[in-house]
């Protein structure tokens, strides 16, 4: 109705610009309906925990002479309390990837400190299934960007592999520098022996709020905008991030990155030579 109502009105300008005109309104129409779609599902995984926690404390006053069943009730409330501060701080944290220019305070980052900090953030989960973590050949390896993108995007990788992964298997965390001629590259893979991922699902898993199997996923603890955070952070970065699974198998995703090259280092010392 109103692309075409706009597309009679400006007719006589030529049939190219009505066409661009349309697109416009479109792509315009397409945004909306992205930000529309993403509130709701926002609102959606709020109200969720919200709606327990309200069931739950009504349960605790029921059972007031019961400390055994008011101490079962508030262990799950904890556990709704956690998982709204989970998705309130993933939305905070994607808001800040989608929004801040990541290299306006690039730095070289060094890939064993970005390692051991996503190693530290699972290391308790890790420790409750027997899930051994191993890393190797980050020593002396830089990435060009913002060390807190980073540091979230690895650790997203690295959460998922122990959480998507069977009690006492393997995570494995490979770094490795790529020579190219358009400048070198940092590649980081996080290896699982998970329940791997579906060539269908493959599409999708880096979309906000897409999961697989969302009762799983809220088991442990997901909110769905992990992987839509590392991909924002890796295209922002100048780098791509890829995945290869076997269902039942494993999976394997990859961030390549741009490396904190002599070139940068001095960029950085003295901008203005640059
Ligand atoms: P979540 O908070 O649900 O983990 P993500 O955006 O990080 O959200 O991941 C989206 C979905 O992709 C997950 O719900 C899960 O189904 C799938 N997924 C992510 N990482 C892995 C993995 N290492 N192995 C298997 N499935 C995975």
């Amino acid at each position: 109705g109103e692309a075409l109502a706009v597309s009679a009105r400006v007719a006589p300008l030529g049939s190219r610009l009505v066409l661009l005109l349309v697109e416009d309104l479109t792509e315009a129409r397409r945004i909306e309906a992205v930000r529309r779609d993403f509130v709701a599902n926002v609102s959606h995984e709020l109200k969720t925990p919200v709606g327990a926690l309200s069931l739950l404390s009504e349960a605790v006053m029921d059972a007031s002479d019961d400390p055994e069943a008011v101490e079962r009730f508030a262990g799950r409330m904890q556990i709704e309390a956690t998982r709204l501060t989970n998705l309130v701080q993933e939305l905070i944290d994607l808001s800040r990837v989608q929004n801040d220019d990541p290299l306006e305070d690039a730095e070289p980052v060094r890939v064993d400190e970005l390692v051991a900090e996503a190693i530290d953030r699972c290391r308790h989960a890790a420790g409750t299934k027997q899930i051994t973590m191993a890393a190797g050949g980050a020593e002396d390896l830089s990435i060009w960007g913002n060390r807190g993108q980073l540091a979230a995007a690895l650790g997203n990788l690295v959460e998922n592999a122990v959480n998507y992964s069977p009690a006492r298997t393997r995570v494995g965390i490979a770094a490795r520098r790529l020579t190219a001629p358009g400048g070198d590259h940092i590649e980081i893979a996080v290896t699982d022996q998970g329940i791997g991922i579906s060539e269908k699902d493959k599409e999708r898993i880096f979309e906000r709020f897409y999961r697989v199997d969302p009762a799983r996923s809220r088991a442990t603890g997901g909110t769905g905008l992990g992987l839509a955070i590392v991909k924002h952070v890796a295209a922002s970065h100048g780098g791509e991030v890829t995945v290869w699974s076997s269902e039942g198998q494993g999976s394997t995703f990859t961030l390549r990155l741009p490396e904190a090259g002599a070139a940068r280092d001095r960029a950085q010392q003295h901008p203005d030579l640059d």
